[in-house]
């Protein structure tokens, strides 16, 4: 099959188009899937420059997103067919610990990621758990299907269950462009809340408001914890989503009421922050971890974006083979929302 191969660490250009990788066989409880579009992912060019805690076995095919057709079905599978349209949930947990057992597939002690710890989607064929697919609805274009799972499961769980955000809550998410933004904007919007987006970029922030961002912040022109504070009257915003990290953790924790919550799902700028103990608890302030979802989240989501209110928005298409390309595109910062990899 066509694939594209992480064969060592480093830059986009590491990154090698092939056309003879072995196709995979589905375990009994598997799918293959015939990929028609994969997405790029921040995840990929992290673990494309090697992540410290992470040995990767290379050669490695990365891509954790994946719309498609069922080309093979395991022995024990019976409710799927070939042929059928299909978009995957990416993280793969055991079904038998603690965790899988009340629902928190996310929490599982064995949880996997597809293109992290397993072969990805920027492949032809990728082999996935039949559990981890859900149904296309006809038409519904393959593009914005392979858009949607990580960042909207991500951004899902991250407001919905974690933060647990309720109608009328100020909501700051940083960094208009990237994908967990643009699923995250759209999410507390729907939720009810009042959302506030930072960019640098005037274009970014008009493209927020074009999703339903309500007050724009530009970092460039403004300090925006200072900004974000005066634009709530003093009060501070009861929820802060910070997938920056280093950069940004002490001025995001400023920013919240007393009593706000600050969300991350990762850290793009670097993972060790410093934190004042006295705003946490003199302000009573909740910082929350989350990654990933479970598989009843990512169904909510997706159902969400099947009926057409929850929105992917794909930046770019490139095709498979100019994946160096996808990933040079990525690393510049400069799309708003999903960069897209069409495969066949
Ligand atoms: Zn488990």
């Amino acid at each position: 099959m066509r694939a594209v191969l992480l064969p060592r660490y480093g830059g986009p250009e590491v990154l090698e188009y092939v056309t003879d990788r072995p196709d995979p066989v589905p375990g009994p409880d598997e799918v293959v899937v015939r990929v028609r579009a994969a997405s790029v992912n921040r995840l990929d060019l992290i673990l494309r420059q090697g992540a410290p805690r992470l040995k990767l076995v290379l050669p490695h095919v990365l891509g954790a997103d994946a719309a498609g057709e069922i080309a093979a079905i395991g022995s024990d599978i019976a409710d799927l067919e070939e042929g059928e349209r299909i978009v995957v949930n990416p993280g793969i947990s055991c079904g038998r610990c603690e965790a899988c057992s009340t629902g928190e597939d996310s929490l599982c002690s064995e949880y996997k990621v597809l293109g992290e710890h397993l072969p990805g989607t920027y492949a032809e064929l990728v082999a996935v758990p039949a559990k981890n697919v859900v149904r296309l609805p006809t038409d519904f274009p393959w593009e914005s299907a392979a858009a949607a799972p990580l960042v909207f499961m991500t951004a899902w769980r991250l407001l919905v269950s974690r933060a647990a955000i309720r109608p009328g809550e100020d909501v700051l998410i940083l960094g208009a462009g990237s994908g967990v933004s643009m699923a995250a904007i759209q999410i507390a919007k729907l939720a009810g809340c009042t959302v506030f987006v930072t960019s640098s970029s005037e274009e970014k922030l008009a493209k927020a408001k074009a999703l339903g961002a309500d007050v724009l912040v530009n970092y460039r022109t403004t300090p925006w914890s200072q900004a974000v504070w005066e634009l709530t009257g003093r009060r501070g915003v009861d929820v802060v989503l910070d997938h920056v990290g280093a950069v940004t953790f002490k001025d995001s924790v400023r920013a919240l009421r007393k009593g706000g919550r600050l969300v991350s799902p990762g850290a793009t700028s670097g993972s060790i922050v410093e934190l004042d103990m006295r705003y946490l608890y003199w302000r009573q302030i909740s910082v929350i971890g989350s990654t990933m979802a479970s598989q009843r989240e990512f169904e909510e989501a997706m159902k969400l974006v099947f009926m057409g209110r929850l929105k992917p928005v794909v930046d770019r298409v490139f095709p498979l083979a100019d994946a160096r390309a996808a990933h040079e595109c990525l690393e510049r910062g400069e799309q708003f929302g999903k960069i897209v990899l069409k495969v066949a």
